[in-house]
């Protein structure tokens, strides 16, 4: 892996479950009008107005552009989110760690609001990997506006994606095999390496993201980019 992470070399030791539910209290604190996830300064954002900036982008710029965008930022806080975890409760080095990590990094989209996924499969030999969840923002979308064909999640799916590749520190593709804005009981999402990219191209429902460069936006960011592969 690229980048600046420190290497805790105790490994990555996740607290135990009970006490990551009071943990999931802690992670949240209020400063100066600010409020902060494990030291992550953001806002809470309702899920209809990054619903209606999803839509605001598709319909200005069509979905294929809008999604570019939305799995990006995703990728970026995946990859956030495990520099996060990782200088807090140490690298994980073996797959028994990794996979540990993985279990705690749903937990934390529940502290985050993003929804209660859960990783279904975490295959570190074949490098495939599959989170299913009823994500808030495609409840919001189909509540908003109907009935869709594609699923929408493509913030969530950059997310998975960028925090496997942190893991694995391979190259990732994902897409979302079913989502609840089509009508579906829960969203799926599919993270595989890129190099299988052929076989996964026959699956219904296939989506390809072009990762949008961040480095366009200018050099002061690219220190930031760091841990981003
Ligand atoms: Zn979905």
């Amino acid at each position: 892996m690229k980048g600046k992470t420190e290497k805790n070399e105790k490994g990555f030791t996740p607290p135990p479950e009970i006490l990551q539910r009071v943990l999931g209290f802690k992670a949240i604190e209020h400063k100066d009008g600010k409020i902060f996830i494990w030291g992550l300064g953001g806002s809470f954002i309702p899920y209809p107005t990054t619903i209606f900036l999803l839509r605001l982008l598709e319909k200005e710029f069509g979905q294929e552009k809008a999604a570019n965008i939305f799995y990006t930022i995703g990728k970026i806080q995946g990859a956030q989110t495990f520099e996060l975890i990782t200088k807090k409760f140490g690298y994980a080095k073996t797959i028994r760690e990794k996979s540990n990590l993985l279990r705690f990094n749903q937990g934390q989209s529940d502290v985050a609001g993003n929804g209660h996924i859960e990783w279904k499969i975490i295959d570190f030999e074949k490098n495939f990997f599959s989170a299913k969840g009823a994500t808030p923002y495609a409840q919001e979308y189909l509540k908003l506006f109907g009935l869709q064909k594609n699923g929408v999640d493509f913030f969530m799916v950059g997310q998975a994606a960028g925090i496997i590749e942190s893991v694995t520190n391979k190259k990732m593709n994902a897409f979302e095999t079913q989502c609840v804005a089509c009508g579906k009981q829960f969203c799926e999402a599919i993270v595989f390496s890129s190099d299988k990219k052929s076989k996964f191209s026959k699956y219904p429902n296939y989506r390809e993201f072009k990762e949008i460069d961040l480095n366009k936006l200018g050099s002061l960011i690219e220190p930031r980019l760091a841990y981003l592969h």
